[in-house]
Parts: structure tokens; sequence; C-alpha cells
């Protein structure tokens, strides 16, 4: 069975602020019971482990009769916190459009741009976060961060995946996450998505 996270990306925080930030967020989450406070090593996948489900979580969403039980803590269902070079690796198993942020176009989710793309990640990754990638009908040279892409990729410094937890845009939230972390870091967040 594949795994899934509802994420949200930060894009514009700076790479020095993003640990502490990360700290602003984690804190509200656990004041909030979102989240526990004590990593745990197999609530997701990263080496670095993540939050296992709070206590509160549950009474915040309304859950439809039959609904899948997200926080039943069983397999991956944790939130990994990045305050790093980040990219959303398992945003492009999901991958839709892909947009070149200068005459528009539009490319589909077989087009070749998409590995352009995803050398530009591994550059970022390694530290060269002005990578570009060449628009093959526009033929500018965009900063690979700049393209749009369904899902988001990330292309910042601090993002948070919540594996094995419903996207925020649903109605049966009666709490706004994004807001509320936004709230604590002061800064605009976006949400995206991924799957094993
Ligand atoms: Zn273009």
């Amino acid at each position: 069975m594949s795994s899934y996270h509802t994420g949200l990306v930060v894009p514009l925080a700076p790479l020095n602020d993003a640990p502490i930030l990360a700290e602003r967020a984690i804190r509200e989450l656990v004041e909030q019971k979102l989240i526990r406070p004590t990593k745990t090593l197999d609530c997701v996948f990263g080496k670095a482990g993540g939050y296992p489900p709070g206590p509160r979580v549950s009474s915040l969403y309304e859950f439809f009769a039959g609904e899948h039980r997200y926080w039943d803590g069983k397999g991956i269902n944790g939130v990994e916190v990045y305050s790093e070079p980040y990219i959303n690796l398992w945003g492009s198993t999901i991958r839709s459009t892909l947009e070149c942020p200068h005459c528009r176009c539009s490319f589909h989710s077989d087009h070749y741009l998409w590995s352009y793309l995803a050398r530009a990640a591994g550059q970022f990754l390694q530290g060269n976060y002005e990578a570009k990638v060449d628009c093959v009908e526009c033929h500018v040279a965009n900063e690979a961060r700049r393209w749009r892409t369904e899902p988001h990729l990330g292309f910042c410094f601090l993002a948070f995946e919540f594996w094995g937890w419903p996207p925020f845009s649903s109605d049966a939230w009666r709490i706004d996450i994004p807001k509320l972390i936004s709230d604590a870091i002061g800064y605009e967040v976006a949400e995206t998505c991924g799957r094993t």
C-alpha cells in the first residue's frame, strides 16, 4: 500500500532562519496538541524521524461515515519537518502540470522538461539555489524554483510533510493548519502533496 503526505512549503523562508522558524511551527503544533512533542523514528520515512499525531487532531476533523481513521498511528503516520534545502521528492510521482513562469506555456506530466527540472532539483539540493531550466517554448532560462508545478515541488528551505493526513483544503477540518503555521512563522505557506 502506498503512503501519501499532505505538505506545506514555505517558499520565501530564508535558509538561515529556517531552523528557528521550524521550531516555532513545531511549538505551535505541540501546544495545539496536533502533534506529540517527542520525535519517533518509525512514523515517517526520513532517517531523522518525525512527530506522531497529537491527541487533539482527530477531534478537529469531521469524519464522514466509514472514512479512514487517519490518525490511528499505524504505519507511516507522522509529521516530518525540513529546515534545509528541500525538494518534494514524493510530489513527482503524482505530477500533473508544469508551467513556464515567463511565457505561461503549460507542459503535460510526461513532457521531457520534467527531467530537466529533476536535474535542477538535484543541483538545488547540492547548493545551487539558482539552478535554471530553459523553456523549450520561449527559450528563456528560468530559475527552477519559479516554474509552477502541480503539486508544488518545494525548491525552498522550510517544509512540512504530514504523512497520512488528509488535505488541509478539505472542508472537514475545523482548524486551519496552514494559517496556524503561517501565523506562527510570519511567512505564507503553500499546500502540496506527495505519494510513494
Ligand atoms: Zn516559456
